[in-house]
């Protein structure tokens, strides 16, 4: 029997019409140097159209690829709104990636049109004899620059030009829910860079999903600051679910340092921001160095991307700024559980709850595989596995068909190493690539790091695992003093003393003044790896 229900797709026009009509008066606040620009809903929805209009007028049609090297602002959220109405496909390109990769995914994308912000036009004029798809480049900007002017068989326009002379009334076309509306890449941490295609649909369940009171609680209510960039993983979702569902939106465009941050935050009165935790540890060194920051407004941060370290959690919760931990994955859009505590348990079981990468949020499907002989692992809290996800909003292959061993049975291997408990919390250990198998023995990196980042005078830390002629595998710290600081070695190797086993504390330290970082902010043990062969640590 058929339902009698409508059957209204699940599109981002859907997000694009809802969002412009009803919650028209709602704002976005984009950065720009020392100013701010100001749009409602209703301005972006029509810029919208006035762009559907312009990118249609240079030929693009069907599921041509639209790529964007911009920061997050107000072009950006535009783009995201109107290619994929219009039935093309998004690509936010990586801007922070090395110049292979860049080319590698716009080439791999089929990206034939760029939108580019003025200050990553450089960028691009280096790559641009090695893109093969790419014919217009459209600069977000009053004028074409020089650089640009001369490239050959590549037509270049400002997005003024494209956009301006154009009506703002576009018939937006019916297009169907399953196709791909957006393509992010992995950020290349495990390998090059990944391509996955996001549907409409995944996209508007995602959003579904993640506003629900077990989820984000995104809505009507709030003043979002999006730190995430919007070329990694659609900045989590959030441009698309705070346009539907009417948060205002603040977008900080390239000032990602603490101070600007904290601008924005005091000056737009942000109730609610995202980010990875190394952003919200120089937010919270400005505020101990400059406590006079007017925060009072922020209720709430959602943390992901890597494990939120205790003592950020911690010192956050004492200014009475709840940070929720999320886990999720570029292959997952990305969001896959929440660590929101149960109101029934103990203070302590709270904050342990809040400190675990939460419980998987409905609509994904978890279970937790022996990762060699890919048996179930019971979700008793000890036993250690392999998370495996499936779900409307999980990716079933990579572009090209790469990476077919991430895949069996309909289920995506994470390649994250962790714990489930009866509760359903998920605790990462660490992953697979990352653990330290120490005569035989499992050493997690990431509990690790976080008690060492716990030490008063340590701004940064990370671990890896290196070769040992006796244990086959040691742990390497490599640390960051606080400026000012001294460090004695001898010193936080007590300080680990009684916080983990005692075999885990590491035989090798280096200190450093940075610890190298992906193109979206996580430690790059890659990059650690190779220097530690190199000789270049200890
Ligand atoms: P890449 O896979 O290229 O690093 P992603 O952003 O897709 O880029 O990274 C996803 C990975 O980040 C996850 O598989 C997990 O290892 C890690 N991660 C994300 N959120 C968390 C979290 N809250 N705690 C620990 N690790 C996390």
């Amino acid at each position: 029997m058929r339902s009698t229900m409508g059957i209204g797709s699940l599109t981002i026009g859907q997000i694009l019409r809802h969002g412009a009509t009803w919650h028209s008066g709602r704002e976005v606040v984009s950065a720009l140097e020392g100013a701010t620009q100001r749009s409602t809903f209703a301005d972006i929805g029509a810029e919208a159209s006035r762009l559907a209009n312009g990118l249609r007028s240079i030929g693009i049609d069907g599921d041509a690829r639209v790529g964007t090297l911009l920061w997050n602002n107000r072009t950006h959220l535009v783009a995201y709104l109107a290619v994929p109405a219009m039935g093309a496909v998004i690509h936010s390109a990586n801007l922070r990636l090395f110049p292979d990769q860049l080319a590698y995914t716009i080439n791999e994308a089929q990206d034939e049109v760029i939108i580019v912000d003025p200050d990553l036009v450089d960028q691009l004029v280096d790559i641009l004899p090695r893109l093969t798809s790419v014919r217009t480049v459209v600069v977000n900007g009053p004028s074409v620059p020089e650089s640009l002017s001369g490239a050959a068989g590549i037509a270049v326009l400002t997005y003024e030009a494209l956009t301006s002379a154009e009506n703002d009334v576009f018939e937006w076309p019916e297009v169907d829910e399953n196709a791909a509306a957006a393509l992010c890449f992995t950020t290349g941490t495990t390998g090059d860079p990944k391509g996955v295609a996001y549907s409409h649909r995944s996209i508007v369940l995602q959003c579904m999903s993640s506003a629900t009171t077990n989820a984000l609680r995104i809505g009507a209510d709030d003043r979002a600051l999006i730190v995430v960039p919007m070329f990694h993983a659609t900045a989590w979702g959030y441009p698309y679910a705070a346009y539907w569902f009417g948060a205002d939106l603040v977008l900080p465009s390239r000032h990602l340092d603490a101070s600007s941050l904290l601008r924005l935050i005091q000056d737009e009165r942000v109730n609610f921001a995202n980010g990875v935790p190394t952003i919200w540890n120089s937010v919270l060194q400005e505020l101990e160095s400059n406590p006079s920051w007017d925060i009072s407004s922020l209720e709430r941060v959602i943390v992901g991307g890597a494990a939120l370290p205790a003592t950020l959690f911690d010192s956050f919760d004492k200014l009475g700024i709840s940070f929720i931990q999320g886990w999720g994955m570029t292959e997952t859009s990305p969001l896959v559980s929440v660590a929101r505590p149960l109101a029934n348990a103990s203070p302590e079981d709270q904050r342990s709850q809040s400190l675990s990468q939460g419980r998987v949020v409905a609509g994904v499907e978890l279970r937790l595989r022996d990762s060699e002989s890919g048996h179930p692992v019971p979700a008793d809290g000890t036993s250690v596995g392999e998370i495996e996800l499936r779900g409307p909003w999980v990716t079933s292959s990579y572009l090209g068909g790469h990476g077919e061993d991430k895949f069996h049975d309909g289920w995506l291997r994470t390649g994250d190493i962790g714990t489930v408990d009866s509760h359903g919390y998920v605790r990462l250990t660490d992953r697979s690539k990352d653990i330290i198998k120490s005569g035989g023995e499992w050493i997690s990196s990431v509990d690790l790091e976080n008690c060492l980042i716990g030490h008063p005078n340590l701004l940064d830390a990370a671990v890896i695992g290196v070769p040992d002629p006796r244990w086959d595998e040691r742990p390497c710290a490599v640390i960051v003093p606080k400026p000012g600081s001294s460090i004695e070695i001898e010193e936080i190797r007590s300080w680990l003393v009684g916080r983990v086993a005692k075999w885990w504390i590491p035989e090798r330290w280096s200190v450093v003044d940075l610890i190298p970082k992906t193109s979206v902010g996580k430690i790059d043990k890659k990059e650690l790896r190779q220097r530690y062969s190199e000789g270049a640590l200890p």
